[in-house]
């Protein structure tokens, strides 16, 4: 039997007693489990909703967007997922299958894609400003990038933990669009499971 693979053992290895406690918490917070190939999504409810995906087939990776799992860690919302998982596995229920989301962006045209990006940003800010960013980098606009970055960096005390991790996406979004110059860079997608892999190769 494959050590590396996710079973409970595992999880209380790499979260560590107190984050497989706090994962046990929250059972009751997790929905939209849904499987792909080797892989499960779900969402955590918790100071906001958490976005998890792990592995269910060979060894055992991660991935959260909470601060905690950002910096590498098996966080409390990757436990709970897990847990379900696993029970669910054990009980023989199976979620639905992940929609493809490749597919369906691939059959819009440029046109709609566009207009689902204007609606989308529209909701959500780290969205708006991460297309902001692009858009001044790619227009050259030294003066308008500097006052979003201002705007967006600018902190006169400690960020309160739950904004923690939205302060941190704007940084993540500030750096990428100064560096990458609007190419869509690789790290926002797989980072974090790739930083957790080597922490546990
Ligand atoms: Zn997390």
């Amino acid at each position: 039997m494959d050590v590396l693979r996710l079973s409970r053992e595992r999880l209380l290895d790499l979260a560590g007693r107190t984050s497989f406690d706090r994962g046990l918490e929250y059972l009751g917070q997790v929905s939209g489990l849904r499987r792909g190939e080797g892989v499960v999504h779900a969402t955590v409810r918790g100071h906001r909703r958490y976005r998890v995906r792990i592995t269910t087939e060979g060894a055992f990776f991660w991935c959260c967007d909470c601060p905690w799992a950002e910096e590498g860690n098996c966080c409390k919302h990757v436990v709970a997922v897990s847990l379900v998982h696993l029970h669910e596995r054990e009980h023989g229920e199976s979620a639905p299958p992940v929609s493809d989301i490749s597919s369906y962006l691939h059959g819009l045209d440029r046109e709609q894609l566009v207009e689902l990006l204007l609606e989308e940003a529209g909701y959500s800010h780290p969205l708006s400003f991460a297309l902001e960013v692009r858009a001044a980098v790619a227009a050259q606009d030294t003066e308008a990038l500097r006052a979003l970055c201002e705007g967006a960096l600018r902190v006169t005390e400690p960020v309160p933990y739950d904004q923690a991790d939205e302060y941190a996406r704007a940084v993540h979004n500030a750096v990428d669009g100064t560096r990458i110059g609007g190419v869509r860079s690789d790290r926002s997608r797989h980072g974090t499971l790739q930083r957790g892999s080597r922490l546990h190769q």
